[in-house]
């Protein structure tokens, strides 16, 4: 089907400091994807090539996107989404490989009446070994569900890194508050730390929204109003519920 070639070619505008807290991963992504654009000869000296493919899990919008997208703004690459597993190797070099809900494409193939299936998984397959390693092309696959992603795809060679995007701990939402802030006209009663405090458990997606709604709200209040103040982040707070649960934390441990 056509759907199956569909790729995006983006040049996202999106930087490290977009991004509150996961200092480890984006450090784990600079060195896998970086070091060997700027210094192939050191991997070929030291006799090691460098990952083809990274996996980044965990629960719904914690920055596994934005990671993918930061990683090609900075470090120069074209970013392209890939649906399907078409064209892999067709793909222009210097590139990040973006493939969102990698379940959806390389789930476990069972055996029994899933040939559709089994001939997505083994093109994906061949696609990602006719990926020559030092050229500059680097897949980072996304998931919610790693437990159903075939294990074939994991293997060395092809995807050989998983990263687990966590929720944001508490320093971590302070950086994401302040980063979504920074666009919101706000009064400076405004106490990033007891909002952080009384956001465990949210994601960023989650805390961006409450950014959002925190601006909605105070429009509510007064449709000419200039600045958003506490009370309206704290009610924001309450209209943006968790999705995630501590149930759904314990699937990814
Ligand atoms: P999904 O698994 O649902 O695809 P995801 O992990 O890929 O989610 P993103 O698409 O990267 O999540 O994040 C969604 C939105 O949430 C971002 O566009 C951003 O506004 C906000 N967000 C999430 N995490 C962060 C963060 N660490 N810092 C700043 N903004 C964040």
């Amino acid at each position: 089907p056509s759907s199956m070639r569909e790729v995006v070619v983006e040049i996202p505008k999106v930087y490290w400091s977009d991004i509150g807290g996961q200092h480890h991963i984006k450090d784990k992504l600079k060195e896998a994807v970086e070091w060997p654009l700027k210094h192939p000869e050191a991997f070929i000296r030291m006799g090691i090539t460098p990952p083809k493919g990274i996996l980044l899990y965990g629960p719904p919008g914690c920055s596994k996107t934005l990671m993918a997208k930061a990683l090609a703004t900075e470090s120069g690459l074209n970013f392209i989404a890939v649906k399907g597993p078409e064209l892999l190797t067709r793909s222009n070099a210097p590139s990040v490989l973006f493939f969102d809900e990698m379940d959806g494409l390389a789930v476990k193939r069972s055996g029994e009446g899933s040939g559709a299936v089994e001939r997505v998984v083994s093109q994906l397959l061949t696609e990602m070994d006719g990926i020559q390693p030092l050229t500059n092309v680097t897949i980072i696959a996304a998931t919610n569900r790693p437990d159903i992603i075939d294990q074939a795809i994991l293997r060395a060679g092809r995807i050989d890194r998983i990263l687990y995007i966590s929720l944001p701990d508490l320093p971590s939402r302070k950086e994401i508050f302040n980063i979504h802030m920074k666009k919101v006209p706000h009064t400076d009663d405004i106490d990033i730390n007891k909002l952080a405090e009384i956001t465990d458990g949210y994601s960023g997606a989650e805390v961006a929204s409450i950014c959002r709604e925190a601006s909605i709200c105070a429009m509510k209040e007064n449709i000419h109003a200039e600045f958003v103040s506490m009370r309206h982040f704290e009610s924001a707070i309450h209209q943006v519920k968790k999705g995630i649960t501590d149930e759904m934390i314990a699937f990814y441990a």
